[in-house]
């Protein structure tokens, strides 16, 4: 992609209303745009990191498993009153009057519709487990939108909703999904530490909360110290295999972890100074929640003996926008994002020093061409603006890599290539500069 043409509507100051950097540098690197209170448009840059987040987040639910389908946006109210969340809900929720005088409401997640649509199809154990997804818009009208998608009233979410015959069952599903999530958070550089849960309106026994540390997360945790060293990069275990993955919760369980809610001071001054007490964003929360919504639905099957079985229900989510901001929070400098490989935007920024110079232009178009058939997605700047301009631009969007061509590099026949996250700067010959590109 040419900068010339495309959409990036940078901010050389910082918006006085972002609080925090995430929101900031969203803005300032034109990703994002509010349209209301809590409610954003995803510019070009934007929305390809928000892409890159939820392919992630699709590929660990569909390795684990779990099968995607697309719930809409809008619900009707009948539902939400068999489970009796209706009233419960309370102004959270957005509720919707059409034409007809039918109440309706935009969802704010989606155990009552999931729940119906499983009961319509699903008549017998035989068809047992079975997880479903989606990756969709929520709406919840929060009191106090803030910190930018991190924080918002429309946002998007990755629920997925498992049904088994038996309690057994429901513990294995939940225990892949625990898994899941902690690669998933790996992939995009995170570390996300799962912590015991109140289960909240969703309600339920057992419950986790992916918790990433930051100054600015809204929650207070309090985690063992040596949880940090723990390599979640390499979680390998046999979803098909219920002891191994018992076995490799209960690893990560092991250590003390919990938010506010749930910590316990006595069982946190044990560690003593090995208990870190934090704020942690909240990027993934799951729930086990046996039969609260299947009971007042009526979701049962047939069992064996043609008993009827209430199935055995856990509902699973992840921010995917919030996800955005988060990894931002956590990958930043002063000039700034710094975006992993596995989510950024663009994995190179070309940078020519010199547009409308005869041989800089040539040197740039070449190895532009040249990545761009080796698959690498390009940002190549080929605007007019001043050098410090160009590189003050690639630092704000925080692609993983930048090479430069300028007129003393191209008499040499030579390319700078730079890491973003160390700053790291090499001098190579622009086939071995495509080389290291290329990785
Ligand atoms: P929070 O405690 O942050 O309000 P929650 O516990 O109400 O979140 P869940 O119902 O557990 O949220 O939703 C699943 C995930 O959706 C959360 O872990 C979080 O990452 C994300 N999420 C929830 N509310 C918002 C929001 N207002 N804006 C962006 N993401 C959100
Ligand atoms: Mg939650």
């Amino acid at each position: 992609m040419r900068l010339s043409q495309y959409f990036l509507p940078t901010l050389r100051d910082n918006p006085s209303e972002a609080q925090i950097v995430s929101h900031r540098l969203m803005l300032r690197a034109g990703m994002i745009r509010q349209s209301s209170a809590g409610i954003y448009s995803w510019l070009p840059l934007g929305f390809r990191v928000l892409q890159k987040v939820e392919q992630i987040v699709r590929e660990e639910q569909d390795r684990a498993g779990a099968q995607e389908l697309l719930m809409p946006t809008i619900q009707p109210a009948e539902l939400w009153k068999e489970s009796g969340r209706y009233d419960d809900y309370g102004k959270e929720m957005l509720r919707i009057t059409d034409r007809h005088e039918r109440e309706m409401l935009f969802g704010p997640t989606n155990e009552e519709l999931i729940t119906e649509i499983f009961r319509a199809s699903v008549k017998t154990y035989r068809d047992l487990p079975k997880n479903l997804y989606h990756i969709q818009w929520k709406f919840r009208d929060e009191v106090r939108p803030r910190f930018g998608v991190m924080r918002g009233r429309e946002f998007l979410m990755k629920d997925n909703y498992s049904f088994d015959v038996d309690a057994a069952g429901a513990r294995h599903s939940y225990n892949k999904m625990f898994l899941a999530y902690l690669r998933t958070f790996a992939r995009m550089g995170l570390k996300a530490i799962p912590m015991r849960a109140d289960t909240g309106p969703i309600g339920g026994d057992l419950s986790h909360e992916f918790q990433i540390l930051a100054d600015t997360g809204e929650s207070a945790v309090y985690v063992d110290k040596n949880f940090l060293d723990v390599d979640l990069l390499n979680i390998n275990v046999d979803y098909d295999d219920r002891e191994a993955v018992q076995k490799a919760v209960d690893g990560f369980t092991s250590f003390y972890a919990a938010t506010d809610e749930k910590h316990d001071t006595a069982q946190g001054e044990k560690l003593g100074d090995r208990l870190v007490s934090a704020r942690g964003i909240e990027v993934g929360h799951i729930f086990y929640f046996g039969t609260k919504y299947s009971a007042p639905l009526k979701a049962n099957v047939a069992g064996p003996n043609g008993e009827t079985i209430t199935v055995e229900m856990g509902s699973y989510g992840i921010g995917v926008s919030r996800l955005v901001g988060a990894i931002i929070e956590a990958s930043h400098d002063a000039s700034g994002i710094i975006w992993p490989d596995s989510v950024a935007p663009f994995d190179i920024g070309l940078v020519n020093l010199r547009s409308g110079d005869a041989k800089c232009d040539a040197a740039a178009n070449d190895l532009y061409a040249k990545l761009q058939k080796a698959g690498k997605a390009v940002l190549y700047d080929d605007r007019g603006d001043s050098a410090g301009a160009k590189f003050a631009t690639m630092d704000l969007i925080g692609l993983p890599w930048q090479a430069v061509i300028g007129p003393r590099g191209v008499a040499a026949g030579k390319v700078e290539i730079k890491r973003r996250a160390t700053g790291e700067k090499l001098e190579l010959a622009t086939d071995d500069a495509v080389a290291k590109l290329i990785g």
